[in-house]
Order: structure tokens, then C-alpha cells, then sequence
């Protein structure tokens, strides 16, 4: 699975791609949709090395690439991803090659390229691509053992979990890049003490640390995606804040599940860091002996040895006029119930199709310890427990005026550290 593009002691030409604490380094080539802020410029594809961004168009132009590569970066020069998601593997794997030789440290292509580079301090993004359906899922035993246990006390994990990898569709126009600013949520609300429902702004609002999962080519309908070829359909990952409003939720929920407690609000960073960038990353999938073993069309040898991803997750949250940035919690993806191939094969074993841009939410990825929550609902138990932030604020749910901020790196001996960037989003008051 690992190629020349991972080596570890590759160097760009592009400097700031070689600090030891940039999330953009030659082994990273992460895309996104950018343009040059504040102007009317149109957006187009870019890839982060070190502080800047690759113009994809402006490099689709230069004469530098040929075959493939060439052609996927053509399918990058439009304002949506879409085109070159589509191509599949082979043609991602052929542009990332391309781009890590021409970017490299003594690459003959540096004069040609260097006029295709846009300092990222001078861009803003758009979202990545059209994304077309959103799934979420629930992989986190710990989250959803945790939530479980506030919601139904007496009966927290239900016994579908440990069989089926839970997910529900969701809606994507509310889905933005991040720098989203939204107003709380209104909605009915019931207290537990009370007898009728009320209508107004959300008082429990609150963030979920999850990956977003982005589908490369999808598959026809009728026709299940394989667990073996599950990984083929997988472009890549961001990081994503599923905003979510527990006291809608908790009244809206049964029979049907989540509604308009999660569709007003989901942020995504504006940078996807390819399956195959994450390569030096995996981990295996291990299932503890004393709960099912996945059913066998969600087992593969593959899947086992190294089906989850070593992606090491921080929460922090910025309060109304400070600049300080208040630790809220660590967690990583690998803690995961299903892995990402498991999630994309059992979404399609009923003949359901994928299509190109197709977010799938991971589910809030809480780890074992109550420190490593993905969400305040459960580190504050559900309100219970205000939590002190470093700046001496208090906290049980999320207050007009904060801004969430989620980031997330891979780091192992013997590789490249790569980051994905960050997401942030910030909630404004209420409709009045
Ligand atoms: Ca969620």
C-alpha cells in the first residue's frame, strides 16, 4: 500500500512544506476548492503544500503533466470535485504521483509551477465538491453507550448495535465548509417534568467530533459494493462537526430518529486528505471476543489487518470576544466500532447506490476515557456537570458567540506527520 509518494525523507521545493509542524507536507496532498479571497475570481481545485495551495487549473495549463495526471487535473479545474472524484483510484493515484515528483525538491517543473501558487493566507474556500447524499453513522461504541445511558438508563446500547453499523440519512444543503456561521436552532422542546411540549430556541446545543467520508465513483444501483473494493470508492476524509441539538433531539427522536435536531448546521474543513495519503496510518480492526463478530459479508482480511485509520482528533472551543482557544477534549478515529469499509459495504448491501461526493458522517468518535467525549452532552453528563474551561468559563452547553474548532493529525514513528487542517464554526443568536 505504500509508495514512493510516502517516503519519508521527501522534500518540496515549496519550504514551509518542510517544517516539521506543517499539516501540508509532500506526503499529505490534500484538495480542496478554493479562490483568492475577496474576489470574484472562480472557485477551482488547489492542493495544500506547506502555507500554500497548488492551482490545479493554473497547473492543468502549464505543460507540465501529461496522459492521466493531466487529465485529472483537468476534472480538477472546475468550481466541484465531482469530475475528478469520478475518475476512481487509478486516476487520484496517477495525479498525487505527479504532483509529488513536481513538487519535489529539485524538480525541474519548480520554474513552470511556481507562478501556479496561491498563498493560503489570501484564499477562501468553498465546500469540496457537490455533495450530493449525506449518511451519518454511529460507530462509537463509547459515544453511544455513553448517550445511551442518558437517554434510556436502563437500556443504553440496543442489541442491533453490535450487528449492524447504525446510520440514518441526513440532509446535505445545510452542510457547509468551515468558517460556517449559523443561528441556534428553534424547535419544540419537551422537559422531562413537563406535561405539554414548548416552542423556542434550542438550549442544549451542542458540536459532535466526527470524520466526513467522502465517496470517490459510486456504484449502480443493484449492484453492493464488495468489503474488498469497499476502499476503492473511498477518495478520502475530512474532519466534520455534526451540530446537533440535544433538547430537539431528545423529544423528536422515537420512532424515527434524528430530524431537525441535526439538520440545521454541519461544518466540514475545506481540505480531504486521500485514503491514500492516510496510507502510512492504518491500524487493525480488532472485535473483542466476547461481542459478535462482524457478519461475514463485512469481514475481509484486509478489513482486519489494517481496515481502521490512526487519526488523532482535538476539540477546542474559542469563546465571545477572546482569542484564547480552550482545550475541550482529545480523541481518535481508530476507537471505532466499523471501519470505513465496513460502513460504504453495508450501505450498499441492499443494492443501494453511492454517488460521487457522497458524505458519510462517521458518527461521534468518543474514545474509552470520559475525558476523550466527542461531544459536551457527554462530557457534561447530559448538563449534569459544567465543565471549566481554561480560561475559567464554565460550560455545559454550547453558548451564542462560541466558536468550535476541530483538528486532526496522523503522526507515527517511521512516517510523515500529515494533518488535516482544521474546522470551525461559530453559532450566532437565535431568529428573533
Ligand atoms: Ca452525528
Amino acid at each position: 500500500m505504500l509508495n514512493q509518494t510516502h517516503a519519508p525523507e521527501l522534500t518540496s521545493w515549496v519550504t514551509s512544506a518542510n517544517t516539521t509542524d506543517t499539516d501540508f507536507p509532500i506526503q499529505n496532498l490534500p484538495f480542496a476548492a478554493f479562490r483568492r479571497s475577496g474576489t470574484n475570481e472562480a472557485f477551482r481545485g488547489g492542493v495544500a503544500i506547506g502555507d500554500q495551495i497548488l492551482d490545479l487549473a493554473a497547473a492543468a495549463k502549464s505543460g507540465v503533466y501529461t496522459d492521466l495526471a493531466q487529465q485529472a487535473l483537468e476534472a480538477c479545474s472546475g468550481e466541484d470535485l465531482n469530475p475528478f472524484m469520478d475518475m476512481g483510484k487509478q486516476a487520484w493515484s496517477s495525479l498525487r504521483l505527479a504532483l509529488s515528483e513536481t513538487l519535489r525538491e529539485g524538480a525541474t517543473a519548480q520554474t513552470a509551477l511556481q507562478s501556479c501558487l496561491v498563498a493560503q493566507a489570501d484564499a477562501e474556500y468553498k465546500l469540496p465538491c457537490q455533495i450530493r447524499d449525506y449518511t451519518d453513522f454511529y460507530t462509537s461504541v463509547h459515544h453511544a453507550t455513553a448517550v445511551g445511558k442518558l437517554f434510556r438508563p436502563d437500556n443504553p446500547l440496543l442489541p442491533n448495535y453490535k450487528w449492524v453499523p447504525i446510520g440514518y440519512h441526513g440532509r446535505a444543503s445545510s452542510i457547509d465548509v468551515s468558517g460556517q456561521n449559523f443561528r441556534r436552532p428553534c424547535g419544540q422542546t419537551k422537559a422531562p417534568d413537563a406535561t405539554e411540549p414548548s416552542f423556542g430556541p434550542c438550549k442544549r446545543l451542542d458540536y459532535e467530533v466526527e470524520m466526513g467520508i467522502y465517496v470517490g465513483n459510486g456504484n449502480e444501483l443493484g449492484e453492493p459494493i464488495s468489503i474488498e473494493n469497499a476502499e476503492d470508492h473511498v477518495f478520502g476524509m475530512c474532519l466534520f462537526n455534526d451540530w446537533s441539538a440535544r433538547d430537539i433531539q431528545a423529544w423528536e427522536y422515537q420512532p424515527l430518529g434524528p430530524f431537525l435536531a441535526k439538520n440545521f448546521a454541519s461544518t466540514v474543513s475545506p481540505w480531504i486528505v486521500t485514503t491514500e495519503a492516510l496510507a502510512p496510518f492504518r491500524a487493525a480492526f480488532e472485535r473483542d471476543a466476547a461481542d459478535p463478530q462482524p457478519m461475514e459479508y463485512l469481514t475481509s482480511d484486509a478489513n482486519s489487518a489494517n481496515g481502521q485509520f490512526d487519526i488523532s482528533l482535538d476539540c477546542l472551543i474559542k469563546t465571545e470576544g477572546s482569542a484564547e482557544e480552550n482545550h475541550l477534549s482529545t480523541s481518535n478515529f481508530k476507537y471505532s466500532y466499523w471501519t470505513v469499509a465496513q460502513m460504504v459495504t453495508h450501505h450498499t448491501i441492499n443494492g443501494c447506490n453511492l454517488q460521487s461526493g457522497d458524505l458519510l458522517g462517521s458518527g461521534t468518535q468518543s474514545g474509552p476515557e470520559h475525558e476523550e467525549a466527542g461531544s459536551l452532552l457527554e462530557l457534561t453528563r447530559g448538563g449534569k456537570e459544567a465543565i471549566t474551561l481554561a480560561n475559567g468559563e464554565t460550560r455545559t452547553f454550547v453558548q451564542d458567540g462560541d466558536t468550535i474548532i476541530m483538528r486532526g493529525f496522523c503522526q507515527r514513528d517511521g512516517a510523515r506527520r500529515i494533518g488535516f487542517g482544521e474546522v470551525a464554526s461559530t453559532v450566532l443568536p437565535a431568529k428573533s
